[in-house]
């Protein structure tokens, strides 16, 4: 073990891939196919297959990608986009940059997954489209999500940049992949996602043939054959390297995802006993993958004392996010305040993200777990 840790270790990963990485690497330098070579058709296609999704279209990276599916819904200025305020900010920027209106709703307390409820509330006339999150690795609830979708007639597009390789038990039995529930689902690979490359990247899923063919215009200039542009696109392309180091850990991602859940495991057992820390809590109808392990501590926890305890010894936590979106200053003129939001305010001063990836082992995790038990029992308030 090796201190400080990191929140991810990606330089042991590669070290476990490295001789196939490289001869990838190798490969594509030397057929210089650099952009939309046979890697980058041949990824997609692997991706589909796993993900039992019709179509995948890569692209340059996660926001990227919400923002061409965004744009293949063919919205108008003005239109409502509810998404949960508690994500990364790309869920919600690119709405805003299409001059969009986005509609912030709260997250289940338990699961920090969009809440049904609050979407239910939000629909109004101009609904136009309905974003969930799949945050730290776990689904939303997709069926009643989907269900009042359906009823309005309002287009899902899954944010699937934490979650690629979970999935969602439906209440019928039937089991899907995260992404692949909505009318798009959309990814990121970025470095530390639980599927990341060594750049940036990014990727659409759908089973619609009409929306692929114009989300894959629209990532590329809006054109169908080359020079003849039917609509106003981008210009957004995963490169030929990405995609082969996306080929290799795709073969991977299960492996993968075991590997998260295991030291979520361990975390899970080493907190039990304590009642300030809430774990994560896995939802019956979810695979999680664990793309964080978020804890929510109790409101006598001094989390700033908590984070400097486990710092000094090497240990490094984050907080996602100390900000939710609803109350940043890119949205102040929407007015945050309008915004209800209980369960997004209750959870930002509590939440701590702790180190998960694919290397950890026993003792690393013991390491974390005993330090951070202790720091609770230095950083209570009485
Ligand atoms: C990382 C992330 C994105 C954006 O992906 P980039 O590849 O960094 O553009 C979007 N949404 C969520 C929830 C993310 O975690």
């Amino acid at each position: 073990m090796e201190l400080p840790l990191q929140m991810v270790d990606l330089k042991r990963q590669y070290q476990n891939i490295k001789p196939a990485v490289d001869e990838a690497i190798s490969r594509v330098l030397a057929s210089s196919a650099f952009i939309n070579g046979p890697d980058v058709k041949a990824f997609a296609t692997e991706l589909a297959e796993y993900l039992g999704v019709k179509h995948v279209i890569p692209c340059a990276n996660g926001t990227d990608a919400l923002q061409i599916a965004l744009m293949a819904l063919g919205l108008k200025p003005g239109d409502e986009v509810i998404t949960p305020s508690f994500t990364y900010i790309a869920t919600v920027e690119v709405v805003a940059l299409l001059r969009l209106k986005p509609v912030f709703v709260d997250v289940d307390k338990n699961t920090f997954t969009m809440d049904p409820e609050s979407l239910r509330k939000a629909i109004t006339p101009n609904t136009k489209a309905i974003i969930p999150v799949h945050l730290y690795g776990q689904s939303a609830d997709m069926q009643p999500i989907l269900d009042i979708a359906a009823a309005h007639q309002i287009p899902i597009i899954e944010d699937n940049a934490q979650a690629i390789g979970g999935d969602y038990t439906f209440p019928d039995g039937s089991r899907k992949k995260t992404g692949t529930m909505g009318h798009i689902g959309t990814t990121s690979f970025f470095p530390s996602k639980n599927l990341g490359c060594y750049g940036d990247g990014g990727a659409l899923f759908t089973q619609d043939d009409a929306l692929a063919e114009r989300m894959m215009m629209i990532a590329n200039h809006g054109q169908k054959s080359r020079y003849y542009h039917e609509m106003v696109g981008c210009n957004s392309r995963l490169d030929s390297i990405q995609a082969a180091i996306l080929r290799i850990k795709l073969k991977a991602l299960d492996r993968y995802c075991d590997a998260r859940r295991h030291a979520a495991a361990f975390y899970d057992e080493a907190f039990a006993a304590q009642p300030l820390l809430s774990t994560p809590q896995p939802a019956t109808y979810s695979r999680h993958v664990y793309h964080q392990y978020t804890l929510t501590l109790h409101e006598s926890i001094d989390r700033d004392r908590l984070q400097q305890y486990l710092n000094d010894r090497g240990i490094p936590t984050m907080i996602y996010y100390p900000v939710p979106c609803h109350r940043q200053n890119m949205f102040k003129d929407l007015d945050g305040s309008s915004f209800h939001l209980p369960n997004t305010d209750y959870l930002t001063p509590r939440v701590l993200s702790l180190p998960i990836h694919t290397e950890m082992d026993e003792t690393t995790l013991r390491y974390i777990s005993t330090h951070l038990l202790e720091g609770v029992a230095t950083a209570t308030k009485s």
